[in-house]
């Protein structure tokens, strides 16, 4: 019998009464379709919020090892509270921790890298006709110690134990219905996307699309499993992404996926300095060391050995950034500004540089729509535009309509 993983996040799992909508799911794809079934939970709800908060309340600096012994039990409640409404639906179940599940986790605290995991143990469950419940986000470091995956990790965890396992697919159940060609709260014509590619489905995840973490998505691609996005609160069938097989279309097919947006961006631009070789490096190395991540880059055209370089980085990240970057810039002979209220909108689809029209089209609509460009980025799978964050949502809705994306079979 094939193995399936599901995954249910925090909002599926927020009270008694969710736990307990859970446990019915899981004990009809039990009873009714004989699957045999590793859930993965994560916290209740806001309950990591509210322990990262405590932690902030106790300590000015807390130590990474102590929040992630704070956070990880979270996810415990969580894992031992399904497996007692399991039993009172007389299922069989045992929760485990993510050390007890076998999940070996090198790294840092709080950004642990899932490096090997032991499933003899759930295997041996699983043949006993248990249900095995895992505790998302977590597992043991080379000390012995429990360490976190970064926020959003519990979704990781489900893939990474579907590839494990060798599973037949991993259901990632959450509050939407699936991935939509643009968010449905802007635009309410934007569709379900039934199917789409592991590329498109982490280019969307990397540029906004909350649905699922990004680097879950990467690893299904990397591992091929397949993944189902379904809503824990109905009977849809959600969006399946898995690498395309589609071969009847091949050149002729749509290659447009949908529009996503991101709220949390900021720009950071050094003017007028001097530049020459190693000069991006002795910018960016003293960011990648602070831990702030940068997204887009773009330098212009030096002139007598003077150029403009601009980067974006989340709004966390915005001060630290053009600290360091000001630092950097005065020594380079020039000046740093910043401009911290602004967002992405991006195209993303596949065979983007076969169909230089997909640029064009995107700055046509922007520009008609009089939202201006701050900065550019395109890549082989997709377009994305920095603009001003209050523009965003308008540019959403101008790009899915002269897109036509909401008439589209995607
Ligand atoms: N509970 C963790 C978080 O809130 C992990 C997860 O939900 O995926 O980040
Ligand atoms: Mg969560």
């Amino acid at each position: 019998m094939g193995i399936v993983v599901q995954k249910y996040g925090g909002s599926s799992v927020a009270t008694a009464e969710h736990i307990k909508a859970v446990a019915e799911r899981v004990r009809k794809a039990r009873e009714e379709e004989g699957l045999d079934l590793v859930v993965v939970v994560s916290a209740m709800g806001k309950t990591t919020d509210r322990l990262l908060s405590l932690a902030s309340e106790v300590a000015r600096r807390p130590a990474p090892r102590e929040i992630d012994q704070l956070l990880s039990t979270g996810e415990q409640q969580s894992v031992a509270l399904l497996a007692m409404a399991l039993h009172d639906r007389g299922v069989g179940a045992t929760s485990l921790s993510g050390p007890q599940a076998g999940m070996k986790i090198t790294g840092r605290y709080g950004s642990g890298l899932i490096s090997e995991i032991q499933p003899e143990r759930m295997h041996n469950l699983l043949a006993e006709g248990q249900v095995v419940i895992v505790a998302g986000f977590q597992g043991m470091n080379a000390l012995g110690d429990v360490m976190t995956l970064g926020r959003g990790g519990s979704d990781t965890t489900a893939v990474a134990l579907a590839a494990a396992l060798g599973a037949d697919r991993c259901e990632i159940y959450t509050d939407v219905d699936g991935i939509y060609t643009a968010d449905p709260r802007i635009v309410p014509e934007a569709r379900r996307i039934p199917e789409i590619s592991s590329s498109e489905m982490a280019e969307m995840a990397w540029r906004g699309a909350k649905v699922m973490h990004p680097r879950a998505v990467e690893l299904g691609a990397l591992y091929g499993v397949e993944i189902h996005v379904r809503s824990s609160f109905g009977e849809g069938p959600g969006t399946i992404i898995r690498e395309d097989t589609d071969l009847e279309r091949l050149e002729t097919r749509e290659t447009l996926a949908g529009i996503v947006h991101d709220l949390d961006v900021s720009r950071v631009t050094l003017t007028g300095i001097r530049t020459g070789p190693g000069t991006m490096s002795r910018i960016f190395a003293p960011l990648a060391k602070a831990g702030v991540s940068v997204d887009v880059i773009v330098e212009s055209a030096p002139k007598e050995g003077f150029s403009d370089v601009a980067f974006t980085v989340s709004r966390a990240g915005f001060a630290e950034a053009r600290r360091l970057a000001g630092e950097i810039a005065e020594a380079l002979g020039g000046e740093v500004e910043g401009e911290e209220d602004l967002g992405k909108v991006s195209v993303v689809g596949t065979g983007m540089l076969n169909r230089p029209g997909y640029a064009a089209k995107t700055f046509d609509s922007l520009g008609r729509a009089g939202i201006p460009i701050r900065m550019v980025s395109t890549s082989e799978i997709q377009v994305t535009c920095v603009i001003p964050a209050a523009q965003v949502e308008e540019a959403v809705r101008r790009l899915h309509e002269d897109f036509e994306l909401e008439e589209r079979d995607v």
